[in-house]
């Protein structure tokens, strides 16, 4: 499931491929792909032919075109993909939406084999699409204070890694980076969030936002082969995980074999000697 590296890395893709050129033809082809907007597909298109792409915008894991006012938002779900080029090729079974421009150049397809995905039109949402304002800002916003998160996360009796996945808090950190920045840090996942100290939230909040920039450099991470980026190449990040999905494998930094638990119907991994557990933890 893309997670803000891979979603940045889609936004910068289309930052240069798509701003400043304008949609001649919007064409749904499943109606799942608009279902949150609820004027319905026809309406989306027509909301958007015409239109002029101005900057390309993301919070945590939606990112979303500004044509003047408006915005045009997209959440990639699980699989979804924003892909870039040429008009002739033919088009995949899992074609959702596909936007033509006014100079006949490369085209834009929203291609989503797990239709988790979804496109919306905003109107007046260029700043911040209405969609998504009660979402957290994500660390690599300016307007993210970790002086505040820290107090807020401090007051909560929950574990670490269920606060990092609340979108409420902080947005754009998935599972694969939670993982990831939390070994960095040297915290084990079911750490309570009331045990920790102020210098503690500080340390990974360096640690998140390191694992970010060296996974966006990377172009994100490709697990399953669904996330790609604008191009369609696949991100290479998955080289550089230390934790995440190698189990049995050692710890980078002290050879311990690697430990996948269950957590919130999916896995955590951690290195059981770096990452202490919490006599009492907090799921
Ligand atoms: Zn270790």
């Amino acid at each position: 499931m893309p997670e803000l590296p891979e979603v940045e890395s889609v936004r910068a893709g289309l930052a240069r491929h798509v701003a400043g050129r304008s949609f001649s033809d919007v064409k749904v082809f499943h109606p799942r792909a608009a279902r949150r907007h609820l004027a319905g597909p026809e309406d989306f298109a027509a909301a958007l032919t015409d239109r002029q792409v101005g900057e390309v915008r993301r919070r945590g894991k939606y990112l979303w075109l500004t044509v003047g006012e408006d915005a045009l938002l997209a959440h990639l779900g699980m699989s979804g993909q924003l892909l870039v080029g040429d008009p002739q090729a033919p088009f995949g079974p899992h074609l959702r939406a596909r936007f033509e421009f006014s100079d006949g150049g490369h085209d834009l397809r929203f291609v989503d084999q797990r239709t988790f995905g979804h496109l919306s039109f905003s109107p007046g949402g260029a700043e911040l699409p209405g969609l998504i304002a009660h979402i957290a800002p994500d660390p690599l916003e300016s307007s993210f204070d970790d002086e505040l998160f820290a107090a807020r996360l401090r007051k909560r009796k929950t574990g670490i890694k269920r606060a990092l996945l609340d979108q409420s808090l902080i947005s754009g950190v998935g599972n694969i980076y939670a993982d990831e920045s939390l070994w960095r840090a040297q915290l084990h996942w079911a750490r309570g969030t009331d045990t920790l100290r102020r210098s503690d939230v500080i340390r990974l909040m360096e640690q998140i936002r390191a694992v970010f920039a060296d996974a966006i450099r990377a172009g994100g991470t490709s697990f399953d082969s669904l996330y790609v980026q604008v191009n369609g190449e696949s991100g290479y990040f998955d080289r550089s995980l230390a934790v995440y999905g190698r189990e049995g494998q050692p710890c980078p930094r002290c050879g311990t074999p690697v430990i996948r638990e269950k957590f919130m119907n999916r896995s955590s991994f951690s290195c059981p000697k770096c990452q202490r557990k919490p006599r009492e933890g907090r799921w």
